[in-house]
């Protein structure tokens, strides 16, 4: 059975071209890039070369990049850089929908003395930036609000909102790791100090991610070790994987423009036609301001979990927006924030395309997925069968 894959939010195949440009650094080019000999050094070239694709995808200078493991650690060292450059402020602004990678670092950093508030959003996931322009204090020491939402695609404005922190003097960080190869990005033309990224949501492998630091930003490493990465981020790099993800950036420019149209197209003849094939769906979050992969569908009066199941008989792969938590479905914090009813954030699907989905795969989705629903709804004691219509109000 073929894989349908609709799942690159989760994470993305690595690229054939990513994948032909590292093989040669596991076994034959496998010197150390900080060696004296040509043999290493021609390894820390080619690193070099990976933070220029990369300053390029983003608009940004070489030395403004910082490779690092993942995300997550990008997500951390720079609320921890931020921190640590104003001792005396003990405040950090960010919003209620940020992925774990912040939030619970935020939660952390709670019990270690700091004050956090976390910027509610609106019923289409959107944040208002007069709130947000209130939350900031003298004593806030960072921001950091992610620029595309993982569940909902759902951009937030954060150009305009690092200006706003900007002015007051206060670091702007942003989690991009969804933005990222899917919307055009410029750094230079931002205010943004620090920007997360990561390589297994652009067709690069997991295991390498990226914190950009605007010139003249503070910094200290969060990694602290060897002269690595110009002293801010030390251990030995993970030389295939940056060089894979510095390919991945220089084929992500090649391909906005597809990401922007042909993606793009591929995910609104989805949605479109779900929505009209199956009653009491909905789409979750704002469908102007989103990223152009993806979309987040509730059915109403099914769960997730169970559309997953069948949808995996079919080789459909997708997520959904509940996670089992102490043995109960919950609906995730990003849904739960928005305010999406209870009956429909249980039934919440996110599918999120690629540059690799193919129209066929999209209507093998549009032909099976209505008889699913129609299945498990009819196992359902709140749905009334042929009315398309629920029976509890
Ligand atoms: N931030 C966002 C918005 C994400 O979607 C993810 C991963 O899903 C991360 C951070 C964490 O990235 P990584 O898996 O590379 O640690």
């Amino acid at each position: 059975m073929k894989t349908i894959y609709l799942d690159n939010n989760a994470t993305t195949r690595v690229a054939p071209e990513v994948l032909e440009e590292m093989l040669p650094y596991f076994s034959q080019l496998y010197g150390n890039p900080s060696s004296m000999h040509s043999f290493g050094g021609q390894v820390g070239r080619k690193l070099r070369e990976a933070h220029e694709k990369m300053a390029a995808l983003l608009g940004a200078s070489p030395d403004e990049i910082i490779f690092t493991s993942c995300g997550t650690e990008s997500d951390n060292a720079a609320v921890r850089a931020a921190l640590h450059s104003n001792p005396d402020k003990r405040h950090i602004v960010t919003s209620r929908v940020e992925h774990p990678a912040i939030r619970a670092l935020c939660a952390h950093l709670a019990t270690r003395g700091y004050r956090v508030t976390e910027l509610p959003v609106d019923a289409e996931g959107r944040l208002d930036l007069e709130q947000y322009r209130k939350a900031l204090t003298a004593d806030t020491a960072v921001v950091s609000l992610m620029w595309a939402n993982n569940e909902t695609g759902v951009v937030f404005p954060v150009e305009q909102a690092a200006e706003i922190a900007g002015e007051k003097g206060i670091i702007f960080h942003t989690d991009a790791v969804q933005a990222v190869g899917k919307i055009p990005i410029d750094l230079g033309k931002t205010a943004i100090n620090m920007l997360s990224l990561s390589g297994h949501k652009l067709h690069a492998p997991k295991g390498v991610g990226v914190l950009y630091v605007r010139r003249g930003t503070k910094f200290s490493p969060f990694m602290i070790g060897g002269h690595q990465e110009k002293g801010r981020r030390g251990g030995t790099e993970n030389t295939p994987g940056i060089i894979g993800l510095g390919k991945a950036a220089e084929l992500a420019a090649r391909y906005m423009e597809t990401e922007n149209t042909v993606v793009k197209n591929l995910r609104d003849r989805l949605e479109n036609a779900l929505l009209a094939r199956i009653p009491n769906s909905r789409v979750n979050g704002d469908r102007v301001n989103r990223l152009p992969n993806t979309t987040n569908i509730s059915f109403e009066f099914v769960e997730g979990e169970g559309i997953l199941l069948m949808m995996d008989e079919f080789g459909i792969c997708a997520s959904s927006g509940s996670a089992c938590t102490s043995g109960s479905l919950q609906p995730s914090h990003v849904l739960r924030a928005m305010g999406v009813p209870f009956t429909m954030a249980h039934g919440s699907i996110r599918f999120s395309l690629s540059v690799y989905n193919t129209d066929e795969e999209i209507d093998l989705v549009v032909e099976k997925l209505p008889a699913i629903i129609e299945t498990l709804r009819a196992m359902s004691p709140y749905w009334k069968p042929g009315e398309g219509v629920c029976a509890r109000s």
